[in-house]
């Protein structure tokens, strides 16, 4: 049986004390988490040692980090390695978010490279994936998809698949306060369901989880975690809230 997840994304937000308020906030309100109902959140790198030790003593709720560097170690002065992520007891790595392909130039290559180097280390990766509003628009959205995930995971073994998710995150969707309807959403996991088993098996497209990202939010999570492809969300903005991310904690709880 496949897992659902809902995964902070905390971005460039929050100060130490604001991240420790917020995971306190949200764990005095868990509910009861299995290991087919997980949380993971993913603060900045700075939060990690504090946040690692605030999760201690919670089940599946997990650490999460934003981006890790695509070589093992060295002289790359300002990036951090999956292996040290790993040390601090990360477990998940988003890798591929828009922000990054678009403000960072990160290139398929690259993110072949960070998925590598997280695999290496035993860390999940959610992988991010989704298209702009122009491709959208010219209705080719499941070939930009399809590309994307062809670039960057189709080197994997079924065996390092069971360790990574996908999230699809419509780029217009993004901070954006605009949500792909749930036909949408729903379509287009589908879609990518379909690209998977095409490449892994029936197996490895039945279990992996495929994450809605894009202005998820406590209004739409009900709604958007019903669509049967959709296996929970990628949260940013409605992330840096108690109440808003415990309801979306919620929605997946009843989904
Ligand atoms: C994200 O960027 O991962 C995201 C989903 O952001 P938001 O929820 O703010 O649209």
């Amino acid at each position: 049986m496949r897992k659902k997840i809902v995964a902070a994304n905390w971005k460039m937000n929050l100060n130490l004390e604001e991240g420790k308020t917020l995971v306190d906030g949200i764990l005095g309100n868990l509910p009861m988490l299995t290991k087919q109902k997980q949380v993971v959140i993913a603060p900045s790198f700075v939060h990690l040692s504090q946040t690692v030790v605030q999760l201690d003593e919670y089940e599946h709720i997990y650490l999460g980090a934003q981006n890790c560097a695509t070589e093992a170690s060295g002289a790359f002065t300002g990036e951090v390695a999956a292996s040290i992520l790993a040390s601090v007891g990360v477990q998940y790595i988003i890798i591929g978010h828009s922000e990054r392909r678009e403000y960072f130039k990160e290139s398929n290559e690259a993110l072949v490279k960070k998925i590598n180097q997280a695999l290496a280390n035993n860390l999940q990766v959610i992988f991010c994936c989704g298209e702009p509003l122009v491709i959208r628009d010219a209705n080719e959205q499941n070939t930009y998809v399809g590309k994307q995930i062809e670039a960057a995971l189709f080197h994997l073994s079924n065996e390092q698949m069971k360790n990574v998710v996908i999230a699809y995150e419509p780029i217009w969707a993004i901070g954006t306060g605009r949500t792909a309807s749930t036909e949408q959403a729903q379509e287009m996991h589908a879609h990518i369901r379909r690209v998977i088993v095409n490449k892994f098996g029936e197996a490895v497209g039945a279990n992996i989880s495929i994450l809605y990202g894009g202005s998820c939010n406590d209004k739409n999570a009900i709604e958007l975690f019903a669509c049967e492809d959709v296996d929970g969300g990628l949260i940013g903005g409605a992330a840096l809230k108690v109440d808003a991310f415990l309801a979306i904690i919620n929605a997946m709880m009843f989904a």
